[in-house]
């Protein structure tokens, strides 16, 4: 049993929010293994640049989802604004989810992989979209989106 920094992951924590003992020694393995991280119980699995790891409640495959945020961390992963970035750095964070799972003996299951990444597809084509006129904008450095029709559009009306 690995002793818990205040407020973070233990495997008694784990296993209160519903773990069965087995998937509470993984967590705690890599609790230990990555001490450089910190570990958070929480509602969903999720990565918070630049270390924390949110371990969701229990499901089938929580240990997978976990070497994914996990994976995230190893990166060095921060917030990209621009959305694309985000797409890759999902992609990124799978394959290194993959090697892990070789070594922590985790099952890799590909339709989840690819489950995940088709929500940040969708969400990427959702938010490229344009309200206004439906065409797929671009997207800056900055963050901003640009719909090529209605810039142009708004430019002709402003040298009127
Ligand atoms: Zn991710
Ligand atoms: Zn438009």
């Amino acid at each position: 049993m690995i002793p818990s920094r205040k407020g973070e992951f233990s495997e008694e924590l784990a296993i209160q929010n519903g773990y069965s003992s087995e998937q509470a020694v993984f967590l705690g393995r890599l609790y230990s293994d990555y001490q450089d991280f910190r570990f958070r119980m929480g509602r969903k699995f999720a990565f918070r640049p630049p270390k924390t790891i949110i371990i969701g409640p229990p499901e089938p495959f929580a240990e997978l989802l976990a070497l994914h945020e996990v994976s995230h961390a190893i990166c060095g992963h921060k917030d990209f604004r621009a959305d694309v970035e985000r797409l890759k750095m999902e992609v990124q964070a799978w394959e290194k989810a993959r090697e892990l799972s070789v070594r922590y003996d985790v099952d890799y299951n590909e339709e989840l992989v690819q489950r995940e990444l088709d929500t940040y597809r969708d969400w990427l084509h959702q938010k490229s979209r344009c309200p206004i006129c439906g065409l797929t904008r671009f997207q800056t450095p900055d963050g901003k989106y640009h719909c090529p029709s209605c810039e142009a559009f708004n430019a002709a009306q402003k040298t009127r």
